[in-house]
């Protein structure tokens, strides 16, 4: 097998999300790989036709989701020693980002957790498997066992 050489990690800031980024960090030093961190923040929908009510678009809300979840990011990638050129916090579709950054970067392997806020009730979280189905590079879904 090949030696990976760009590995990104995708985190979703939830409970068990240093576990899949250790496993991340302990691949990249494996096989001396870049390491690359990627958060999305959900896009808000502008208006919600099934419900047949307008949401408006609140741009406050979305500044301050972005700065908190920039100041998460630098917390880790410290933690992980990424530099600040390694990092992308993204707006959108997690999984729809999360492809368009290991495309447009090289990457090949794209490291998640088998689930995220949803917990086992789902066996594989919806981003989980939206990247496993999508993605043109490796995929590791680290499984996470809730406590
Ligand atoms: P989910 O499919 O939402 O249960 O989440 C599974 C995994 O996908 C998480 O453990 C993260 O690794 C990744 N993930 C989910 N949401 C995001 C997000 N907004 N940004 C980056 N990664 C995410």
């Amino acid at each position: 097998m090949e030696n990976y050489k760009h590995i990104l990690l995708a985190v979703d800031f939830y409970e068990h999300c240093e576990a899949v980024a250790n496993r991340a960090k302990d691949l990249a030093n494996k096989f001396q790989a870049k390491l690359s961190i990627i958060h999305v923040v959900d896009s808000l929908p502008i208006t919600e036709a099934g419900y047949g009510v307008d949401i408006p678009f609140n741009m406050d809300l979305t500044t301050e989701l972005m700065a908190g979840a920039k100041k998460r990011l630098a917390i880790l990638a410290e933690k992980l020693a990424v530099s600040e050129e390694r990092l992308w916090l993204e707006m959108g579709s997690p999984k729809a980002e999360i492809i368009r950054i290991a495309e447009e970067n090289k990457v090949d392997l794209i490291v998640i957790g088998s689930h995220g806020r949803h917990g086992l009730a789902l066996l594989l979280g919806s981003t989980a498997n939206g990247v496993l189905h999508h993605a043109t590079c490796d995929v590791l879904a680290v499984r996470l066992q809730d406590e």
